[in-house]
């Protein structure tokens, strides 16, 4: 069984075709597009890449093809796409602007490329559906809780790769189990021998920091939308919701003005003075640029701040774990993140640290109480291993519900 998973920017198509026909599963072929201006020319590419490879024979050696989606109203975890599931999509692009647009856009021309091909998603709010009810809550009237207003929490694929991960390299595979059939059972599964408590800070393009005991998610720094949390590269983080009326008053700024603003000059970018990947970042603050200086320590504080948090949730931690473009490569991030929490229980080994670049390593010293790992990303294999439960579940004969070709 073959399964594309499809990752979706809106300038970009990335891709990775996993192989399950032995165990365990293996990665076939990856291979991406930057700069998109042709997204129906940009899928006929990726799968002539994929023949060209040998990856594929056409497209029907395709099982399906997965898609990381980020939220939907009225539906969570893994589902067929028709439809129904796009429309729920639609209405939520306004809590998502940056990510549902451009995947409702790539499903409908995936579904009009290969109609045979049943489409499946994952959605990233999966992961916190077994989080404690009063960590996802907001304050607000039980009729706004229905609308949707809620936390949510974000980047459920990769937290929940890690939560899989860091339980098998830290020898607890029973964790291990039980978070991979999370999404099966709720985590009703597997007794547990001592609790097994982990931080993942997904550091990247976009960033969250997310507490994990047992396997399953207890909270996570995003809140109701994905411009939440911890600064974003160009989406601005939390702000008090008081904020915004504020503004609009103050400068007369338009709601969609306004919105564009936090979604796409907010974040690192405007505290950087117009910088929003944290290597150009960096190279400012080097010549001694202080609004550069200053976005690193914003990004550091708030990743600590989380920390702490889920510290304190989960009366300690086994493992501190970064992943995602910084989390994986940039060690001075790292070490600004794990200072002065010897008392903690945490203590990096400036050499590991220094020598680990987008590899799997353990970077605390030995005598840190609290593992620090660096664990590469993978949250289209993730996708994957859903997309082919949900095949097994429910068969690729029954066929993807309508999906209408607006695109065409
Ligand atoms: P996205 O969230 O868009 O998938 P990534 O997880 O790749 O993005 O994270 C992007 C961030 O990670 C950028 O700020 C970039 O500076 C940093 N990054 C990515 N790859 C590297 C690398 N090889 N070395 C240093 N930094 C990197």
């Amino acid at each position: 069984m073959k399964i594309l998973v499809a990752n979706l920017g809106s300038t970009s198509l990335k891709w990775r075709v996993f192989d399950f026909s032995k165990r365990p599963e293996s990665l076939l072929h990856k291979g991406g597009f930057e700069r998109v201006a042709d997204y129906p020319k940009a899928i006929g590419d990726c799968l002539a890449q994929l023949k060209e490879a040998g990856a594929i024979q056409n497209e029907n050696d395709l099982a399906a093809v997965g898609f990381k989606t980020i939220m939907a109203r009225g539906v969570n975890g893994c589902v067929r796409l028709d439809e129904e599931v796009l429309r729920g999509m639609e209405a939520f692009s306004g809590i998502a602007p940056a990510h549902n647009p451009p995947y409702i856009t790539g499903i409908r021309l995936f579904a009009q490329r290969m109609p045979s091909v049943p489409l499946v998603a994952l959605f990233e709010t999966a992961f916190y559906q077994w989080a404690p009810e009063a960590a996802m809550r907001y304050a607000v009237p039980d009729a706004w809780h229905e609308l949707g207003l809620r936390r949510w929490g974000f980047h459920g694929a990769s937290h929940k790769y890690i939560a899989e991960r860091s339980a098998e390299l830290l020898g607890r595979e029973d964790v291990a189990e039980r978070a991979r059939r999370l999404y099966v059972d709720g985590g009703a599964s597997a007794a547990r021998k001592s609790d097994f408590r982990v931080i993942s800070c997904h550091l990247g393009g976009s960033s969250s920091v997310t507490g994990i005991l047992n396997g399953v998610a207890i909270g996570t720094s995003m809140g109701f939308s994905p411009q939440s949390g911890l600064p974003q590269n160009n989406r601005v983080g939390d702000l008090d919701s008081f904020a915004l009326p504020f503004l609009m008053r103050s400068t007369g700024l338009s709601l969609d003005e306004a919105e564009r603003l936090l979604c796409k000059e907010s974040g690192l970018k405007a505290l950087s003075g117009g910088f929003n990947d944290i290597r150009d970042i960096e190279a400012q603050a080097m010549q001694g640029d202080r609004h550069a200086r200053l976005a690193l320590e914003v990004l550091v504080h708030q990743t600590r701040h989380w920390i702490g948090a889920f510290l304190l949730e989960l009366n300690g931690a086994d493992a501190l774990v970064f992943t995602a473009g910084i989390g994986e490569n940039n060690v001075s991030i790292r070490e600004a993140v794990c200072a002065r929490l010897d008392n903690l229980g945490i203590v990096l080994d400036p050499e590991r640290n220094a020598a680990t670049k987008a590899a799997e390593n353990v970077i605390s010293s030995l005598d840190s109480r609290v593992k620090v790992l660096v664990i590469p990303a993978n949250e289209e294999l993730v996708v994957a291993r859903e997309v082919r439960r949900f095949l097994e579940k429910c068969g690729r004969s029954q066929p993807t519900g309508p999906i209408l070709h607006a695109y065409a």
